[in-house]
């Protein structure tokens, strides 16, 4: 068998991982990949073509899936389009379509298993059991520890495509890779994770500090020169932010940033989204950040169709104040996103005088994000 992964520049990570599991557990099987449909093209059918996509990549996507259809290459489908719109990823023309996890799925494909829709949502894979990275195309990183999440915010997609349970990889399965790594020149490492100081938490919530420790601990020992935690790609909730975890840290990363989940600073707001936690949540993982030599790092989401002014105003009050303690500040706005509680909701907009609000914020360099692109990309989401 030939399997060409489609590589966009959202979807690196999934690619890496699964194309992994793939060259790890199935070495017969022939992996190509492709940057865009051209590149495709280059290996002739038959061959299996493999998407993980995001809702927004779908006009593309279609216009590929057509074409490539057409020309007798099989198509599977994954990511969290497919896991959140199976039955519109078969008839836009895809053969077979993997919802939740992939890695046991694309295995069971390989041996010839074919059903319309492989379910990764039910059974969950362990992580342990599958690489991280790609070693054997020496594709490489950050290492996933955790997978899934507890919390149900209404807007994120995260609980549904990973699951609510969550999976932790070992600490020795993330010394082995990291191992693997180093051998081959990586010598920074990061992680990916829902919430990084839940790692070894048995809720995914409370911290369990001896477990974080004992992971940095192993990887200093290694002589990994940089080790970055809480920070990108991975953020951090305000309630698992504690003096002891940023203890720990403090002994042994590089980063100098915490990014916390913060989304508004209107309690209002914070009820309606779900998140599970309060304003004052987030003012007292801040002072903790602060108080052990951190510089906090806050996302906010703006244009929840049910903000008002007066939640507007709360949120850069607190924006402002945070900015004036030493914080930065992540923007976003709100896109409703497929198989999440609030996709019909309507896209989320950003209104003017927020707009250059948000402006003079960023050109003080307190503020960055992807609001302006968001903006047009949940327009495109709530037409579909
Ligand atoms: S936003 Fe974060 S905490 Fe909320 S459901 Fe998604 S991953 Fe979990």
């Amino acid at each position: 068998m030939r399997i060409i992964f489609r590589i966009t520049r959202q979807n690196r990570y999934s690619v890496v991982a699964l194309s992994g599991a793939v060259a790890t557990k199935k070495p017969h099987v022939k992996i190509h990949y492709a940057e865009s449909i051209d590149e495709v093209t280059l290996v002739s059918p038959p061959a299996v073509v493999a998407y993980s996509f995001m809702s927004f990549d779908l006009p593309w996507i279609e216009h590929e899936v057509k074409t490539l259809s057409k020309m007798g290459y099989t198509l599977i489908a994954g990511g969290a389009h497919a896991t959140a719109r199976p039955e519109e990823c078969l008839s836009l023309g895809f053969n077979h379509v993997f919802i939740g996890d992939g890695e046991e799925n694309i295995l069971r494909f390989i041996d010839g298993e074919r059903l319309r829709v492989f379910d990764g949502l039910e059974k969950r894979v362990n992580l342990d059991d599958y690489p991280p990275f790609n070693p054997v195309h020496n594709m490489y990183m950050p290492i996933e520890i955790s997978r899934g999440c507890p919390f149900n915010c209404s807007y994120c997609e995260t609980p549904l495509i990973a699951g609510k349970k969550v999976r932790h990889r070992s600490i020795d399965s993330v010394v082995y890779y990291a191992k693997i790594g180093l051998k081959n020149g990586k010598r920074v490492a990061r992680f990916i994770s829902p919430n990084a100081f839940a790692y070894g938490s048995e809720n995914g919530i409370t911290p369990n500090v001896e477990f974080i420790e004992l992971l940095l601990f192993q990887l200093k020992k290694l002589n990994m020169r940089e080790i970055y935690f809480g920070t990108f790609p991975s953020d951090v909730r305000p309630e698992s932010v504690t003096q002891d975890v940023l203890k720990v840290l403090r002994k042994y990363v590089k980063n100098r940033h915490i990014t916390i989940g913060a989304q508004s600073g209107s309690n209002a707001i914070l009820r309606k989204i779900k998140r599970g936690h309060t304003v004052e949540t987030i003012n007292q993982a801040v002072e903790v950040i602060l108080e052990n030599g951190f510089i906090p790092v806050l996302d906010f989401i703006f244009g929840f169709p049910f903000e008002t002014d007066e939640d507007i105003e709360r949120t850069l009050f607190l924006i402002n104040r945070l900015v004036k303690q030493g914080a930065k500040i992540h923007a976003h706005t709100f896109m409703p996103l497929p198989g999440t509680e609030l996709e019909n909701a309507g896209a989320g907009d950003v209104s003017k005088d927020l707009r250059r609000a948000l402006s003079r914020l960023a050109s003080t360099g307190h503020l960055n994000g992807f609001w302006e692109k968001q903006r047009l990309l949940a327009k495109q989401l709530a037409k579909h």
